[in-house]
């Protein structure tokens, strides 16, 4: 019931400043007895309700069975393989490892093409040749293949002082835990046909001020690759706010505002679905300093999951960021959330 109620409110994405003047004008001038559609994930609210109360016995069980099928052991694994290696500072002798070793596992678990996203970085007279991860998931031929959700997280680490190359990193909670998670839910999504294609991508660089992303966010331009929504990941395995809690954070300002009221939506959409299905409290703040910020400031539609650990975790950006300070049934916990939340969007989603 509440769920019903909440989709009334739900109010989704678009991409071009363009759609979003007229998704909002459309707003304010459409009654309830016309659908709501709004932009790009579009959701048509009122047929919504419909397909929701036709098809809502079958999709919840979809989505349910899904939720089953996060593995614990599995996150845990991938966190003590990661945070194994001797540090994973963008700078070091073992990123490349890492991203080759990051590449297998994704192949591994993703059904689809995945590579590498190739960078150089220039860095006090240095060039860095520094890679991103990607996993390309095709939606549905059934529908219009336009439409893509990317879901990202940092795998670089560091010690507190950002220099510090060669000193020991284990990232456990920065960032082997968003990572974790990441993979996991390619190794779940990927038996599961959805509508939107969705872009798996694991970030180089973004201790160092968001390098990867900032590339990414270059390369997909050129080829007018549209992004309707973008989920980053960046510390989710240390309860900082409590078992119960974690921040979902929106865009509020920073380069465009046009996109602000679809991230503070699908933010709040977010936080009805953590209550559902993960049982979950959240807490709603606006974003910090992560990969997302490239992302909005070509004006797209972003939305980031933390635990609150930059502000509250003592282990941050330090050896001590071990993965037996981390909780694994709370990991489990977000991960799930992120995945009734990706799967609920899918399935809103009318194209
Ligand atoms: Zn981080």
């Amino acid at each position: 019931m509440t769920k019903l109620a909440f989709l009334i409110l739900a109010v989704f994405v678009s991409l071009s400043y363009t759609t979003s003047i007229k998704a909002i004008h459309a707003h304010e001038t459409s009654s309830y007895s016309h659908p709501i559609c709004i932009y790009s994930v579009v959701i048509c609210l009122s047929d919504q309700l419909q397909r929701k109360e036709a098809e809502g016995l079958d999709n919840e069980k979809l989505i349910y069975s899904a939720l089953n099928q996060v593995n614990s052991t599995k996150l845990k694994n991938w966190i003590d393989d990661l945070s194994s290696f001797y540090t994973r500072h963008t700078k070091s002798e073992y990123i490349e490892s890492v991203a080759y070793w990051l590449k297998n596992g994704l192949q591994s678990v993703c059904n689809g093409k995945t590579y590498f996203h190739n960078f150089t970085q220039i860095d006090q007279r240095i060039r860095y040749n520094l890679k991103n991860i990607i996993c390309y998931q095709e939606g549905s031929t059934e529908y219009d293949n336009n439409h893509l959700i990317l879901i990202s997280a940092h795998y670089d680490s560091r010690m507190q002082d950002i220099n510090q190359s060669d000193a020991r990193a284990p990232g456990a909670d920065d960032n082997a835990s968003g990572v974790a998670a990441v993979l996991e839910l390619a190794r779940i999504l990927s038996k599961v046909d959805l509508r939107n294609n969705i872009q798996y991508v694991l970030f180089s660089g973004e201790e160092q001020g968001q390098w990867g992303s900032t590339a990414y966010v270059k390369n997909l331009q050129p080829n007018n690759t549209k992004v309707d929504l973008v989920m980053n990941l960046d510390m989710i395995g240390y309860p900082a706010l409590g078992l119960d809690n974690v921040s979902i954070e929106y865009d509020l300002g920073n380069k465009f505002t046009t996109n602000d009221i679809y991230s503070k939506k699908v933010g709040q959409f977010i936080e009805q679905i953590a209550l559902d299905y993960a049982n979950l409290e959240t807490s709603l703040r606006p974003l910090g300093m992560t990969d997302l910020i490239p992302f909005e400031a070509t004006g797209k539609i972003v939305i980031g999951i933390h635990d609150g650990g930059s502000e509250l975790n003592p282990n941050y950006h330090n050896t001590s960021d071990t993965l037996d300070t981390l909780d694994i049934e709370y990991l489990t916990s977000v991960t799930k959330l992120v995945l009734a939340a990706i799967l609920n969007i899918d399935e809103l989603s009318l194209y």
